[in-house]
């Protein structure tokens, strides 16, 4: 005789010529009742899901817009079919021989393989007392959690192929693919307490239940349940399969809102579940997964229970059992259970925060890591002395502020020490990060070592060099000799610093990215200092520390780092960008950082105004009046997100729209990211030396430079713009001793855009604003693509400042007993992290 997926295959055979849903009369979701009967018949209730899972796919068929659609289902329940549980409890054999072998071949142990067990219970049953095999059980279980997701029962290549989709490979990645969001439905009521319009489940009895025909054509199943305390009713639209599930006299059970219907309370096509079978779409807070075409909510809910149920208990927990109990966290096995089939909000919320808890950590042991192998490579101490930099401070044309003094000393704490330092030092624009980093080149200097920094833009090395020149000519006993190195050196000049760098006798190197051409050599780096940091890749970075001290008589033009034992020179990194809290942990968690928070004195806020489209004139007017008094503006032009060119060309029209018609008496410069290098240097000189009145930039040109005479921003579209962006825009004017101005002209009159943009009109505080940037926009957002490499985390909230210092002192603690994760013991621990950091050597 032939069995039901046999019959069922033919079926489909005939379907697939044309996929015109004709193979049965009516339409293939007719032919679910007949296929759920002899299904039934003949594999028993262990393979209900199975049933379940064609019945759905079958019933969706009908439904599909058109015979491409059918043709995908077609082949996709074909190879359902084909992983059809044989009948009866019986030598299943497996049919995923195909699962590669393992490539430990010592953890092979025997797994559960027959029979199948019986379908579910009703969750009030304690879970371990469960028959333990479950149908997903893939006969070699030793091949582990990073099987193919087609070692589970019921996925087929097609099915695999649509997960894959989704992002899921293997049964790891299966357990690892949180729902989106949950539907509560856990408040279970009697029938005669239901509100309309509440979300709410009910278990009842089935009293009445029959399929009705509309004139239409389609079909209309209505059941009328009771519990005792009332009746009502719900109803399915075309699903008269339903006819041969539910039946009189059954319990159910029922999760949806409550609808209305002429006077009286009813349910539409609400979840349901038999009671028996365990709650899975009702009764509970029911999981919600993101879906793809051809994968149905039951069918993954399902599928999902099943690999939940068999692997969480066998996941390889790698967080140390120390770490956990001190942060009081759930274990790895019921946290799993809990995210995708929560018992309740509170157990969702602890099972939330030990998974986010896990990324983080594993993040913060890599970052320490990373840290520790920085520091495992030999520095030199540098003997400074305390007169020295008494002296130093001294002689600064202005007393350091709290903050300047306090990022010093610990900068000076690190150069005395044999350990590379590696500080990113943070502060406002202004704040004067320029001055704390001469000081420590100074000192450098002092000791007998040489010192470089390197800057984004020729322009920008330039203003360094005179700084620099002016603060160092100061030191009592020395008179340190300074050099300028950009691409415009070129010939005998090169020559000659390249030979005074070798031999020593050029103290500091100032400069662009020339600093680390090959050629460079010096006698004995000991402090590398990088300002506009983000400017800069890791490898620019990376070449600059490689310029470090080595050994007395190594050869000459080696390759850097040729000699093993050569030290790392102590590097400073500088960024203007204030990085709230919980993100710098995360980005430079690494590096440690210093913190100028707090303005020289006597700086003048920089008056900011938020103006309407309609107040342009204004705006222009006040630039205009400005100009008449001798000063200078800029004037931003909005974000262009589709392209850079795009951008380049709004600007380039910008620009003769002002020129033309708005400023036509005076002088205007344009600069944006399409205009090659040397054009940009040489517009921003001509700014700078107060040649142009006005400077048209786009976005992508950070104006790096010092223009005191600068008193106007005007920032066009400024609602494109993030907060901190923003701010960074404003910190360009207001650095000399006049009043300055930054005017908003907003696009958008929309209220919330205007609260976002009143913020930046409220406050100067760079980190206030950041940390609203940060939380308004997100990381991704707030870091723009400048910052590859950032961490991909699924649950853990970056902008959760507790969590991340959690994770970061567990991390800390942690890292003191094993840095370099080599106890056995966490070897899990070890993996994981390589894991996750794999392909993400690229941080800074
Ligand atoms: P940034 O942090 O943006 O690099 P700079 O180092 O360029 O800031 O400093 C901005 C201006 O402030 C410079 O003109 C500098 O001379 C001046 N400055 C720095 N520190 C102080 C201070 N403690 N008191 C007064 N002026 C200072
Ligand atoms: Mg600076």
């Amino acid at each position: 005789m032939e069995t039901p997926d046999e019959k069922l295959t033919k079926i489909l055979h005939l379907e697939a010529e044309k996929c015109q849903d004709r193979a049965v009369f009516g339409g293939l979701a007719r032919y679910v009742g007949t296929w759920l009967q002899e299904a039934e018949a003949a594999f028993g209730p262990e393979a209900a899901d199975w049933i379940q899972a064609v019945a759905d796919q079958l019933h969706a068929y009908s439904s599909l817009p058109d015979s491409a659609a059918r043709h995908e289902a077609i082949t996709a329940l074909s190879e359902l079919l084909q992983t059809t549980p044989p009948p009866r409890p019986s030598q299943r054999e497996d049919t995923k021989e195909t699962v590669p072998a393992p490539s430990a071949p010592t953890e092979i142990k025997s797994a559960p393989a027959t029979p199948p067990p019986p379908r579910g219970r009703p969750r009030r049953e304690h879970p371990a007392e469960q028959p333990a095999p479950i149908p997903s059980v893939p006969t070699h279980a030793h091949t582990g959690i990073a099987s193919p997701i087609t070692a589970l029962q019921g996925v087929g290549p097609q099915q695999a192929k649509r997960l894959a989709k989704l992002g899921i490979h293997t049964i790891h990645d299966m357990l690892h693919f949180f729902p989106r969001r949950y539907d509560d439905y856990s408040q279970l009521k009697p029938i005669n307490r239901i509100v309309y319009g509440e979300d709410v489940t009910i278990i009842a009895q089935v009293w009445d239940a029959g399929v009705r025909q509309t004139r239409g054509g389609s079909s209309i199943f209505k059941a009328t349940l009771s519990d005792g305390t009332g009746f009502v009713e719900a109803t399915w639209f075309n699903q008269r399969y339903l006819a041969d599930r539910i039946k009189r006299g059954q319990q159910i059970v029922i999760s949806g809102q409550v609808d209305e219907y002429l006077g009286h309370l009813c349910f539409n096509s609400p979840e349901w579940e038999p009671l028996e079978q365990e709650l899975l779409h009702t009764a509970r807070l029911v999981p919600i997964y993101s879906l793809t075409q051809g994968i149905h909510a039951k069918w993954m809910r399902r599928l999902m229970k099943r690999t939940v149920d068999y692997w969480s208990k066998r996941l390889p927990d790698h967080m140390p059992d120390s770490v956990r109990e001190a942060a009081g966290l759930m274990d790895l096995d019921t946290a799993t259970l809990q995210i995708h089939f929560p018992d309740d909000q509170e157990l969702l919320k602890r099972a939330r925060y030990r998974l986010a808890f896990d990324e983080l950590f594993v993040l913060q042991i890599g970052l320490l890591h990373r840290r520790h192998l920085y520091r495992s490579t030999p520095g030199e101490a540098l003997p400074v002395d305390d007169a020295t930099l008494y002296d130093f401070i001294h002689n600064l044309p202005f007393e350091l502020t709290q903050a300047q003094q306090r990022a010093l000393q610990q900068i000076v704490a690190d150069l005395r020490s044999d350990q590379p330092m590696n500080r990113l030092l943070q502060g406002d624009v202004g704040s004067g990060k320029t001055a704390v980093a001469a000081a420590a080149m100074a000192l450098t200097v002092a000791a007998g070592a040489q010192a470089a920094m390197m800057a984004p833009t020729e322009i920008l090395s330039e203003q360094h060099y005179q700084t620099l020149g002016r603060l160092l000519e100061q030191m009592p006993g020395h008179s340190p000799t300074i050099r300028l190195l950009t691409g415009s050196v070129t010939g005998q000049e090169r020559e000659e610093i390249y030979t005074g760098l070798a031999n020593g006798s050029v103290d500091v190197l100032v400069g662009t990215h020339a600093l680390i051409q090959k050629g460079v050599q010096f006698k004995n780096l000991a402090l590398a200092v990088i300002d506009e940091q983000h400017r800069f890749g890791v490898r620019q970075r990376a070449a600059l520390r490689q310029k470090g001290l080595r050994p007395e008589g190594s050869p000459e033009g080696s390759p850097q780092r040729a000699q093993p034992e050569g030290y790392d020179p102590h590097l400073l990194v500088m960024t203007a960008t204030p990085i709230p809290r919980s993100l710098e942990l995360t980005i430079w968690g690494h590096m440690d950082v210093s913190v100028i928070d707090e303005m020289p004195p006597g700086r003048e806020p920089v008056t900011t105004r938020l103006l309407l489209p309609t107040e342009r004139e204004r705006a222009y007017n006040f630039v205009r009046h400005q100009i008449e008094k001798g000063h200078q503006a800029f004037i931003i032009c909005p974000l262009v997100e589709e392209s850079e060119k795009v951008e380049a060309k709004a600007a380039v029209d910008e620009h003769k729209r002002l020129q033309k018609y708005i400023f036509p008496e005076l002088r205007l410069g344009l600069l944006h990211g399409r205009m090659k290098g040397e054009d940009k240097e040489a517009t921003m000189a001509r700014f700078a030396q107060g040649e142009l009145d006005i400077l048209i930039a786009t976005s992508v040109v950070e104006v790096g430079i010092d223009v005191p005479n600068a008193t106007v921003m005007l920032v066009e579209g400024a609602d494109r713009f993030g907060l901190a962006q923003l701010h960074q825009f404003r910190g360009r004017v207001g650095r000399g001793e006049h009043a300055s101005y930054c005017l908003l002209v907003s696009d958008s009159v929309s209220p919330e855009a205007q609260e976002r943009l009143q913020a930046v009109e409220a406050t100067n505080d760079g980190f206030a604003l950041a940390q609203k940037d940060l939380e308004l926009r997100g990381p991704g957002e707030f870091l723009g693509t400048r910052q590859s490499g950032f961490p991909d985390l699924k649950l853990a909230n970056v902008t959760d400042l507790q969590l991340v210092e959690a994770a970061r002192e567990a991390a800390l603690r942690f890292f003191e007993t094993d840095p370099e994760l080599a106890d056995p013991d966490n070897r899990l621990l070890s993996q994981r992290v390589a894991q996750f950091w794999k392909g993400k050597g690229e941080v800074s």
